[in-house]
């Protein structure tokens, strides 16, 4: 049987006023969402007349009220649990348009089973957003690099500008050496992201 909605391989059978429809899981998602929500605006219709009531009779009558269920956990995109997180407070000072290819990079590795690089690119992003002891300027600059090397990093191995990403890689190992903070963090991840243009530090 196919869903009368979409066509797809149909698994619920409703009554509706109309008749019989069947419906696949999605387009049955759809339809309960749509229920509740409908149930959810008598009950609070409801709710607000029996508030009415009292207010105007001027005595708590006690009249019951329909306990509203909290609404779904409804994920309409795929969780993405591989992108950078950044603090609210963070995001503010940062270039939005770095954070942006960071972001897209990260993805776009973890698509293609590049893990190792995506986490690399992911925890240092994280961590230089989140350093308490350097400036947003120093940290713009930082992530501007980053995203440099990381963008070179979506390229096929064989056309990467590898050459090129070594002046990069060896300024973030300065900038990195400088923040205790941050320097164990470069010492795990940095042999990966090197790893990528065949650079050895
Ligand atoms: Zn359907």
């Amino acid at each position: 049987m196919k869903c009368t909605n979409c066509g797809n391989n149909a698994v619920y059978k409703i009554q509706s006023p109309e008749g019989t429809i069947y419906l696949c899981i999605d387009c049955n998602l759809k339809h309960e969402q749509a229920q509740s929500l409908e149930f959810e605006r008598n009950a609070r219709l409801l709710n607000k007349l029996a508030g009415d009531f009292e207010m105007a009779v001027g005595l708590p009558l006690g009249i019951p009220r329909i306990p509203i269920p909290p609404p779904p956990a409804i994920h309409t995109r795929d969780l993405k649990l591989n992108s950078i997180k950044i603090d609210r407070s963070n995001i503010g000072v940062l270039n939005t348009g770095t954070i942006k290819t960071l972001r897209h990079v990260v993805t776009t590795l973890n698509n293609s089973g590049d893990k190792d690089a995506a986490a690399a690119i992911k925890a240092l992003t994280e961590a230089v957003a989140a350093e308490q002891k350097i400036q947003a300027e120093e940290k713009n600059k930082i992530l501007d690099i980053l995203s440099l090397l990381a963008s070179e990093a979506t390229v096929p191995k064989e056309a990467r500008r590898k050459a090129g990403m070594r002046p990069l890689m060896i300024e973030l190992m300065t900038i990195f050496g400088g923040i205790p903070g941050l320097l164990q963090l470069w010492q795990q991840y940095s042999p990966v992201i090197a790893g990528l243009f065949d650079i050895k530090l």
